[in-house]
């Protein structure tokens, strides 16, 4: 239940002022309602993102059962409006730099742990987008991690240096790159790099898609419908009451599915994952002006805390974001902040003529944003996401808190607590990385990494 000093549900956005490249083209699904508002089900997600759409597709499409339960997924607004209708595209695996962070607290073993089930989402979304034929522009390349940054370019060759000389199996695909094999990717004045493979792809197109085939499995799906209160106490038969916009629903099982918003309904993640904003913006070069075609997707590293990240959409326009550096000291505007509806103006300041500074060949260019948007992610205390049973709360599940780095974590995390939710599955049976696993301890956090 929501109780004072928590993040109450959040703002909606105001309408058209921060709409993503991703939401111009709206799917049919977007403002659907299966029936009217149900009253009891079996399973309830609430949120309709990728963790929300990944577990309906799990329990519905791929754990078939005869009788299958009942499923309802609700979504506060439009279908996949929250972090990952306004999120970069990018399916990245972190390989070597956040695995510094978990190494130290953590040990290799469980660090390395993490980065391969990061790299085997690239596989399985690729399989998955062959197996049921969906359309998000899915494309895989190479990301060019660059440095400008003497120091910070050094500490992170000296971690590559180890990984390698550990022998671990992933750093085959990640390619040092000096000063002068940096032009190769048309970046101007970096120190140097890597590169690694990549994915990036269509966010909204992959989750509709998802859930149009989980509703083909008996998915009841109902929008714009805002869950206020989760009770504190379950039925003497076993369900959770839970409040919403349209009327009350008695849930068996729950799955939240709201990861930066999670606080709003389960307040014991308070301390836990803290809604914090970013910007992103659709760049594109000015008809026919001249540029050059950029052979894959970029991390740019300005300096510690200095980040952008940015892909090259097959119509050569370019999802930017990050630069969180630029906005970083307006702590209001970004932090314990969840809403969606206004922009960060500074962020936006800074890539103004961004591309024409970066990139060789793009001086002439007249590129220039053509969307800029603001979204809501959930950074965790620790930067680790927390999956599984929620403590003390039987029957309720989570996945969320992925710190700006969903797109390699969420679909199986969704995957792995449907199956929690529905068979019973052990958290250590999922194939989830140990870390993941939430608990009471996590709750208290002895890290604060939201900052
Ligand atoms: C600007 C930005 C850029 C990003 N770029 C990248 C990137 O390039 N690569 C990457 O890996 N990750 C990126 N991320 C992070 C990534 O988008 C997220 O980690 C991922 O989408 C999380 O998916 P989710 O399903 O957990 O959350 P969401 O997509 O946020 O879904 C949660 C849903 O729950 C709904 N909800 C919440 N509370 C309630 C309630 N009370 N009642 C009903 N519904 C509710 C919300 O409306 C929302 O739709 C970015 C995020 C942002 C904001």
């Amino acid at each position: 239940m929501a109780s004072s000093g928590v993040q109450k549900p959040f703002p909606q956005p105001a309408e058209g002022s921060t709409q993503s490249f991703w939401r111009t083209e709206l799917d049919p699904l977007d403002d659907h309602q299966t029936t009217p508002f149900p009253t009891e089900t079996d399973i309830l997600i609430i949120g309709g993102g990728y963790v929300g759409a990944s577990a309906a597709y799990r329990i519905l499409a791929e754990n078939k059962q005869d009788v299958p339960p009942r499923v309802t997924l609700v979504e506060a607004r439009g279908l996949c409006s929250g972090a990952t209708g306004r999120n970069g595209g990018h399916l990245r695996p972190d390989i070597y730099s956040a695995t510094a962070l978990f190494t130290e607290r953590y040990g290799l073993e469980a660090a390395a742990e993490v980065v391969r089930f990061e790299i085997s989402h690239l596989k399985l979304v690729e399989e998955l987008v062959r197996k049921e034929n969906i359309d998000c522009e899915l494309t895989f390349t190479r990301s060019y991690d660059m440095y400008y940054d003497e120091d910070q370019l050094k500490k992170a060759k000296s971690f590559y240096d180890f990984l390698v000389n550990e022998r671990l199996d992933f750093m085959n695909d990640v390619k040092y790159m000096s000063q002068s094999e940096t032009q190769e990717a048309h970046v101007r004045d970096a120190k140097g790099g890597f590169s690694f493979s990549t994915g990036h792809l269509w966010p909204y197109k992959l989750i509709t898609q998802l859930v149009r085939i989980a509703m083909s499995h008996g998915l009841n799906l109902q929008t714009h419908t805002l869950v206020s209160e989760v009770a504190e106490t379950q039925t003497a038969d076993g369900f959770w009451p839970v409040t919403t916009s349209r009327g009350i629903i008695h849930a068996r099982k729950i799955i939240f599915a709201t990861n930066a918003f999670t606080s709003a309904l389960a307040p014991q993640y308070a301390k836990a994952i803290v809604p914090c904003k970013g910007v992103c913006t659709q760049i594109a070069a000015a008809p026919g002006a001249p540029h050059r075609n950029l052979p894959g997707t970029y991390a740019i590293r300005l300096g510690p805390g200095a980040f952008i990240y940015q892909i090259t959409r097959k119509d050569g326009s370019l999802i930017v974001g990050g630069a969180s550096h630029t906005f970083k000291n307006d702590v209001e505007q970004w932090h314990n902040n969840p809403d969606d509806g206004k922009l960060i103006d500074i962020g936006v300041n800074f890539l103004k003529g961004y591309m024409q500074r970066t990139f060789l060949g793009w001086e002439d260019s007249g590129a220039e944003a053509k969307h800029i948007w603001s979204g809501v992610m959930g950074y965790s205390a620790d930067s680790l996401p927390h999956v599984g049973s929620v403590p003390g709360k039987p029957g309720q599940f989570i996945a969320a808190g992925f710190n700006g780095h969903g797109m390699p974590v969420a679909f199986l995390s969704g995957k792995a607590v449907a199956d929690m939710a529905q068979n019973s599955i052990a958290f250590e049976d999922t194939g989830l990385p140990r870390l993941f696993k939430t608990s009471e301890a996590r709750l208290e956090p002895i890290y604060d990494d939201t900052r």
